[in-house]
């Protein structure tokens, strides 16, 4: 079995929550906090992702003070310039310094009626711009009694990497529906099982070195008392953390699962 060389990932989606003011305290209160725990930066990456509106003041922050952590945006357009209203294009994204972007959130396929040819162009976008995009797949629960746990991921994700080349920079986050917000947390056991399937895919679609470098995350419902248990797991290589990454003492523990588990 190769090697797992993957840093672990601990990425916090803020969704819509905390103006530029409030992102400023938010990410001074965490630097502070990791610092004072002696968290050396270097073993696990940090991602945070604000809303737009407050990605130029986090990213002048992160820069002045040398801050460790990376940054992204919670969604892309799939053009690049243009009449597209409310819109922002990876080119904008890039020249503020983000790394990343979460592409096909459930919450963007629910609400904004995204489809997988929409992940998939945005995709493109991404990676067009240098961005890694965050690719969220996740079924529902009534999905999973149809189809079984890993059918939807699968299928989202295989749509997703059209056209992806084998040396693409990407993150896959299995987020299944059902645990998002709820409280109801996944199993380790099924994270493990849809994230291995996941891994599969990218073996399928982009090679064996491509999934071999590529960090698969579990999200929902991820708090500092589950987050050791996932990250046991052989194929779950970080976590992509809602409402818990609002919480500067919550997201702080997750972030240093290592040291309560001794690892
Ligand atoms: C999310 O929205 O990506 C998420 C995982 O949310 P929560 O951690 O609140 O379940």
């Amino acid at each position: 079995m190769a090697v797992n060389t993957r840093t672990p990932l601990i990425a916090g989606n803020w969704k819509m929550n905390l103006d530029h003011l409030q992102a400023v305290a938010f990410v001074q209160k965490l630097h502070w906090t990791l610092k004072d725990a002696k968290h050396d930066g270097g073993s696990v990456e940090v991602a945070l992702f604000p809303p737009f509106t407050d990605l130029r003041t986090v990213q002048t922050l992160l820069d002045a003070d040398k801050i460790p952590f990376a940054l992204g945006a919670q969604d892309i357009s799939s053009h690049d310039s243009g009449a597209y209203t409310g819109e922002v294009s990876g080119a904008f994204l890039a020249k503020l310094d983000n790394r990343y972007v979460i592409i096909g959130h459930s919450e963007r396929r629910e609400y904004h009626a995204e489809t997988d040819e929409v992940v998939a162009a945005k995709v493109q976008a991404a990676l067009k711009h240098g961005l890694a995009p965050v690719i969220c797949v996740g079924e529902t629960l009534e999905q999973r009694e149809e189809s079984g746990p890993t059918a939807v991921s699968v299928a989202q994700l295989e749509v997703a990497l059209e056209g992806v080349p084998s040396n693409a920079d990407i993150v896959v986050a299995y987020e299944p529906v059902w645990a998002i917000g709820t409280g109801q947390v996944a199993s380790p056991e099924q994270a493990q099982e849809v994230c291995a399937a996941l891994r599969g895919v990218i073996t399928d679609k982009l090679g064996e070195d491509a999934a071999a470098r590529t960090r698969v995350l579990y999200g929902g419902s991820v708090k500092a008392a589950n987050i050791a248990s996932f990250m046991r797991e052989p194929d779950v290589d970080g976590a992509l953390v809602g409402g818990a990454s609002l919480v500067v003492d919550e997201f702080a523990a997750i972030i240093r699962y290592q040291k309560h588990v001794g690892v």
